[in-house]
């Protein structure tokens, strides 16, 4: 059977630089690669929800694999959660978690707690409130990245419909979670006792006596937020009754790949960040097409380079993608099939905006029954003339089945 890849530089696209007379990172870089795909292939822009509307990684993937973020995407807690390893089942609400520092007022006076990381006990500190008990509800709790962490809360009615504990701004108190419907009355008890508990254990964690004793802020409290319920999904393999894996760096992507039943695989040198390993990543997708149906590979790297408005950086970045997807076409042989892939950014972060935008991205379609078009190189404007005009990312894996030969025919 055919293979389907889909290779997405995060945040790839962008719009005109000042710097680059009006050229975006795109245009300047160089991608050999990319151009020949292009060149041999069909090109296009894609609206990652429609015209205008700013996607998160999250919504932008959610959309891409064919889900329609509108009716699944019900929060980054749940998310968040999965991707740290949590397990979110139907009925249970999710939060993402910052490790923060209060006074002894209870005002918050750091949100990352002195930038505490994995290596400093949060995953001791985690681990504190993992499996405790609260009015019948029992919280689960895991470390993510950083000084982030996701929680998550299984038990009878509860409700995401209530405000966060993280006030949002350094400065303020820690906030008292509220009902924001009817019936989420507990569900906001329980957040409240919890955030109690958390604050009295970390208080006594040898993880903060040191950090005190080094002069650090300790990580005497979490705050909550981004409160979401598991959505009901239809997982991929039974949705397209294909087997799909996902070769991706960051939490939340993970988070969606995995929630959605997509196997995870991991490149062991890809680091989700300017070192990782283009070569990782490119040998992982390769042994992952040889198994799987359908593969989606996500490079992290530019979108760092658009949030931190560092155009030499995003280049960079863009080229490491592009050294990625040369180890990927140069790999094709070792697999049996026929590969189709589509070559696309989640969304745009362009360097001047320093955030996501809702602009449109530059894709191509590739493969062996492609009807090539003009469209010599990637990049936003050389993709606005392809032959695939202007579509939606709910396009992608209508477009990708038809040319593997497994979408079903509609009609007689
Ligand atoms: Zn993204
Ligand atoms: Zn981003």
């Amino acid at each position: 059977m055919a293979k389907g890849l889909i290779i997405i530089g995060d945040g790839m696209a962008g719009r005109g630089v000042p710097e680059l007379n009006g050229r975006t990172t795109l245009e300047v870089s160089k991608t050999p690669n990319m151009d020949r795909m292009a060149k041999e292939g069909i090109c296009g822009i894609a609206d990652p929800i429609s015209p205008g509307v700013r996607p998160g990684s999250d919504t932008a993937h959610l959309a891409i694999l064919g889900y329609d973020p509108y009716k699944y995407y019900t929060g980054r807690g749940p998310f968040e959660a999965i991707g740290a390893g949590l397990e979110v089942k139907p009925g249970d609400v999710a939060f993402r978690m910052n490790f923060a520092t209060i006074d002894r007022n209870g005002i918050v006076v750091d949100r990352r707690a002195g930038r505490i990381q994995e290596s400093d006990g949060t995953a001791e500190l985690a681990g504190l409130i993992n499996g405790i008990e609260i009015d019948g509800v029992r919280v689960y709790c895991r470390q993510s990245t950083a000084h982030r962490g996701a929680v998550v809360l299984r038990g009878e009615g509860l409700s995401p419909e209530i405000s966060d504990t993280d006030p949002h701004r350094e400065g303020m108190p820690v906030m008292k979670s509220k009902p924001l419907s009817e019936g989420a009355e507990k569900t906001a008890e329980v957040v409240n006792k919890l955030t109690e508990v958390i604050a009295e254990m970390f208080s006594r964690s040898p993880v903060n006596e040191s950090r005190k004793n080094e002069g650090k802020n300790p990580a005497n409290i979490a705050l909550l937020r981004g409160a979401g319920a598991a959505p009901h999904v239809e997982l991929f393999e039974k949705k397209y009754g294909i087997k799909g894996s996902a070769v991706v760096e960051v939490g939340l992507i993970k988070g969606i790949a995995r929630y959605l039943g997509l196997e995870l695989l991991e490149a062991p040198a890809a680091t989700g960040g300017m070192d990782t390993s283009p070569t990782s990543m490119a040998e992982t997708t390769i042994r992952a097409l040889s198994t799987y149906d359908f593969v989606i590979t996500n490079m992290k790297a530019p979108d760092l380079g658009g949030h931190d408005g560092d155009f030499e950086m995003k280049i960079k970045a863009i080229e490491m993608v592009d050294e990625m997807v040369g180890f990927i076409i140069g790999g094709l042989s070792k697999v049996e099939d026929d590969v189709h892939i589509i070559v696309s950014a989640d969304h745009a972060t362009p360097t001047t905006y320093m955030d996501h935008t809702g602009d449109f991205v530059p894709l191509i379609v590739w493969g062996p029954n492609v009807v090539s078009d003009s469209v010599s190189n990637y990049s936003e404007r050389a993709c606005m003339g392809g032959g695939i005009c202007r579509i939606r990312f709910a396009d992608y894996l209508p477009i990708l089945f038809n040319l593997m030969g497994i979408s079903e025919k509609f009609g007689a």
